[in-house]
């Protein structure tokens, strides 16, 4: 059995302040005669489910097309983390990490809660800390998949989350939907399109379920 755990890609889909929500440009449609319909999208690479290519957050950083596809197959994990979320000093909501001594696998997907609805951008969803990512890190976690639309909270300039990222080589999958998704081990289906030069990809994010 699949779980699809990509948010539909319509015009509602929210997206950073500032950056591009996705618009489908209708060049030709069979519905108006004529002979086939053909469409052109525009829109952030930051799109719903994404994996972020190092060149996003850190100089010299590898773009999309380099990307490691077997960090995003494979493994993994989902837990619920919605137990974990604690306030910084800054006022910033992330998530600590008791659930860490679970972990399994090199890939975890972790349910935060915060970001529940794709379409309704909200300010208060949770991030991570540097000190949760270097943990991770160091127990060969590969890759960690958040339901909300950045791994860093959006009040931050610094991105103290993606830094660890970026120090650690630890990659980032950002913006599933784990809301219908028990807890549990799972295969990973996530694979970012090559697009040379770009700073991340789409992807159309799958859990396969596996037998125990
Ligand atoms: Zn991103």
């Amino acid at each position: 059995m699949l779980h699809d755990i990509t948010p539909r890609i319509t015009s509602e889909l929210k997206v950073f302040p500032g950056d591009t929500p996705p618009s489908r440009e209708v060049l030709l449609d069979i519905d108006r005669g004529d002979h086939i319909t053909l469409s052109t999208l525009r829109g952030t690479v930051h799109l719903g489910a994404h994996v972020d290519a190092p060149s996003h957050y850190t100089p010299g950083g590898d773009s999309i097309e380099a990307f490691p596809l077997d960090r995003v197959l494979g493994p993994c994990q989902v837990v619920d983390v919605s137990g974990a979320i604690i306030e910084t000093e800054e006022g910033r909501l992330v998530v600590s990490g008791p659930w860490i001594e679970g972990l399994e696998t090199p890939r975890v997907l972790l349910r935060t809660g915060t970001h529940p609805d794709p379409d309704r951008w909200s300010e208060d969803f949770a991030g991570l800390s540097a000190p949760l990512v270097e943990e991770l890190a160091e127990r060969g976690v590969l890759l960690v998949g958040i339901d909300t639309p950045s791994v860093d909270p959006p009040s931050s300039k610094a991105l103290p989350a993606h830094q660890a990222f970026a120090r650690t080589g630890v990659s980032i999958l950002e913006g599933i939907t784990l809301a219908a998704v028990p807890e549990g081990r799972y295969e990973l289906i996530a694979l970012p399109l090559p697009l040379e030069g770009f700073d991340a990809s789409p992807v159309r994010a799958v859990l396969r379920e596996v037998s125990s």
